[in-house]
This record gives structure tokens, sequence and C-alpha cells, in this order.
């Protein structure tokens, strides 16, 4: 969708930007603050290797200096002066990637305790998780606690919590039929306008189409959400990717693994699982080119989840870590459904693979790929861990380390339309940054080294937040 904004907007845009740029410092509470490793005015990050977002390659040896949480200056160290009175920090054998735009995220953590699915609200660890991950702006993939995620945003926003700038969005539109008692369920389209146009007075700024709804359902919260210049992802399954896309959806969650469009006896509106029509579609199917094709066309973006579908077999219980971040209990449930399936999933093992070709494939056709890590499923992703273990996926799935963190960053700060002021390491973009111990183009692996986390030029302390939640997950 594009949005056009007219003149006097842009005019009251920038005047909006030079008076943030020139207002003071926001002011962090204890609770913070306590986090915060680097906070100096003037600061320069020398001798750093950066991969800058927008997905060429990687520059040697640079030198970074960030004035009042923007990035001034950029260049070769040695060719560049740096400003007397900038606190220096020496990034010799680190690796700086843009803090990282998250689209799949949550601020609940998904229990299974049959035979109801619960949403479970984790407004004090997630944001610590995702923020010491990396992850500088996240847009929650629907909620079940609005109210929740909007006041962690607010309070994140105020400097009274730790955590990644929110974009919020409302309730997943969806009628009755999952066992999930946190849901808001509408019983019909009248109930999809009422819902979209509240959630929107009270601040959500994103909306999400689930499973089991009509086209009628979907055409409504489209209409409404662009009059008023939001967009609309789902992740869905009674109605085709092709069907939301005609209907104008905006952004497709879980790439292709929720698609129904293969679905032989597909009846309209009805929720069939798609997954055994995607098994058996080939790798190089042209019916799938062709869905791909038409998404392109209509500027549909889609939404990597690839930690949520991790094969059991050869792959870690936590994807990327995070063991030690879950409470006892809910860890060995975890870990007691995680070795019954052991040795038991090479379909959805071939289908993973699949799905990773699927996304590489999409991007080489010009489709705009995010990423997100979505920690619901069996309660092995975890905020954070997940999140730095999206970016050795997507290099498992084919792309350079680049591309990789382009996923995660400059892709969805377009999308969002935020990319005139994060997304990318560039000059008079925000410092939001990720400062990584080692050089990740060698050993994909480093990116769980995360050192500090810079958002607004504010340097987070990655292991103290990580330490923070120890054992909390599953419990608040
Ligand atoms: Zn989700």
């Amino acid at each position: 969708m594009k949005i056009r904004i007219p003149c006097s907007s842009i005019l009251l845009f920038s005047l909006l930007f030079l008076f943030c740029k020139q207002s003071p410092a926001q002011e962090l509470t204890p609770l913070v603050k306590q986090f915060v490793s680097v906070n100096a005015d003037t600061l320069a990050l020398i001798h750093v290797n950066i991969v800058d977002g927008k997905g060429g390659p990687a520059k040697t040896d640079q030198t970074l200096v960030i004035i009042k949480g923007q990035i001034t200056m950029m260049g070769n160290s040695g060719q560049l002066t740096v400003p007397a009175t900038a606190k220096i920090i020496e990034c010799n054998g680190k690796t700086l990637i843009p803090g990282m735009v998250m689209m799949h995220e949550h601020l609940f953590y998904g229990e299974r305790v049959a035979p109801y699915y619960l949403g479970l609200a984790m407004p004090f660890s997630f944001p610590r998780l995702y923020l010491a991950g990396g992850v500088t702006t996240m847009r929650t993939g629907g909620t079940v606690e609005a109210q929740t995620d909007l006041n962690v945003k607010k309070w994140i926003a105020e400097g009274k919590m730790v955590g990644p700038d929110i974009d919020v969005t409302a309730p997943y539109v969806e009628r009755e039929s999952l066992p999930i008692p946190e849901m808001m369920f509408i019983k019909n389209t009248d109930e999809a306008t009422k819902g979209v146009n509240y959630w929107m007075s009270m601040g959500c700024t994103s909306f999400k189409a689930y499973m089991n709804i009509t086209k009628e359902d979907l055409k409504e919260v489209v209409s409404i959400a662009h009059k008023n210049k939001m967009k609309v992802t789902g992740h869905l399954c009674s109605i085709t990717y092709r069907e939301a896309a005609e209907i104008g959806i905006d952004n497709l969650e879980h790439g292709f693994m929720v698609s129904t469009d293969f679905v032989s006896d597909k009846k309209e509106n009805v929720c069939t699982s798609g997954t055994q029509s995607l098994m058996k579609l080939d790798v190089k199917s042209e019916a799938m080119k062709d869905l791909m094709r038409f998404l392109i066309s209509k500027n549909v973006s889609v939404t990597s989840t690839l930690p949520v579908f991790e094969p059991y077999s050869s792959r870690e219980i936590f994807p990327g870590g995070g063991d030690s971040a879950v409470v006892a209990p809910v860890k060995e449930t975890v870990e007691k459904v995680y070795n019954s399936f052991v040795g038991k999933d090479s379909a959805s093992a071939a289908l993973f693979k699949k799905e990773m070709a699927w996304e590489k494939q999409f991007v080489d056709m010009g489709g705009r790929l995010m990423a997100g890590v979505d920690p619901t499923g069996a309660g092995r992703v975890i905020p954070g861990y997940a999140d730095q273990h999206s970016l050795e996926l997507l290099v498992e799935a084919g792309f350079s380390f680049s591309q990789a963190v382009k996923v995660c960053s400059l892709n969805a700060a377009e999308y969002l339309g935020r990319d005139k002021e994060i997304g990318s390491i560039e000059i008079g973009k925000r410092a939001d940054l990720v400062l990584i111990n080692g050089d990740p183009l060698k050993d994909i692996k480093a990116v769980r080294n995360t050192e500090t986390v810079f958002k607004n030029g504010i340097g987070f302390d990655s292991k103290k937040l990580f330490e923070s939640v120890k054992g909390k997950v599953g419990l608040y």
C-alpha cells in the first residue's frame, strides 16, 4: 500500500523531527538505568566492522560517531576526525549491525494445557529479552491482551521500562473455533468493525487477521485500516493468500507455511490445513512461483517465522538457546514434548527446508521478506535468543549475512514507513545498533555474542538483561 502524505504534513513532520532532535535526552528511571552500560552525549565506536542493513558487503575497520542518539559521522577509521569530547569505544574484532526490527513478536507466551492453548502475558520478561537479543523495534503479530501491550509500549517510551519500541497490533480478528480462552472472538463482520475502530482509538497501530474469518470480515478490516493509513497482516487459513492479496492485505505471516492456496477441495471461507498440500508441492512448483508473482504485484510483504517451525531432530530444544530463561516446570513440559518428536519429524523437517527455499526464491523474485520469531507453538521459541537465531536460520536458508540482516531490519522499517529514521546504519538515522563480539560473516554463531544494544544511542548491557529474567519465562 502506498501512503500519500500531503505537503503540509511533510512540513509538520520535518518540524517535529527537528524538535525531537533538539529535545534533551530522555529521563531514565533507576530501573532502566541499571541496564545501561553506555550513555554519553557524543560517542565514537572505532575499528568496528559494519553490516549496515542495506544488504551490501560489510565494511571493515570503520568509525561511527553518535551525537545525542543520532548517527552523525561514519567512515574508514583513520580518515575520520572524532570529536574531542567523544567517549571512545574500541571495537576491534567486533561487528555492528542495525537494531533489529522484528515483525512477528508477542508479549505473551504460548502454553499448551490440553485441551486448551493458553496465551500468557509476559510483560516483565519478554520486553527485556527482546532488547537483550538486539531487537530495538518490534511489531506484535496479534495479541490476547492489547491493553497490556499498550501499557508496556507507553512505559518503554517514557523510560520507565526496558524494551524495544513497539508497534502494537490489536487483538486478532478471529471467529470462535480455536480453544484459546484469552482470544477475543467476533461473531459477525459488524463486530470486526467495532473491534478495529475501538482498538484504533485506544492506540493500536496494526491489525492482524487470523485463521477463521470470512472474506467480508477481512475486506472490512482492510478498508478501515487503510482509511486510517494503517496496515493489516494475516495468519490465514479460511482465506487463501491469493484471495487476501486481492482484498488488499499488506502482509502475510509465517512465510508460505500456512498458505491454503494449494488445497484442492478448499471451500470458500472455511479453514482446512494446507500442510499436506504443501508437503506434496514440488519445491520448484510453477504454481507457487505464480502465487509469489501475484503477491509481489500486489505489494504484499511476507514475514518469515522460521524459529517457530524449527524441526525437532538434530536441533536445539530451545532454538538459539534460552533454556535457562524458562521456569522449571514449563521447561520440563517443553522438553517432554520435544523428546516425543525427535526422530519422528522427517516430514516436517523436509517441509521446513522447502519453506527456506521458498523464502529465498520470494526475495530473489523481488518480494519483500521480513522476519519474526513467534514465541508460541510448542513453547520452544524464547524471545531475544530466537531473534538472534533468526539470522542463523536465514543464513541456513541461503541468504548472505548482509541479506539476512536486511530482512531483520531495513525491510521491516520500510514496511512500517519508518525507514527514514531506523532500519539501517546511515548518517542521520537513529543510533539503534547491535554490537556483536565477533565476526558473524566468518562464524554465524557469533550473532549470539551480543554485547551492547544501542537504542537511541543509549547502550544496554545484553548479558545483564538476559540474566535479569532467568527462570522467568512462563511466569510473567
Ligand atoms: Zn504469532
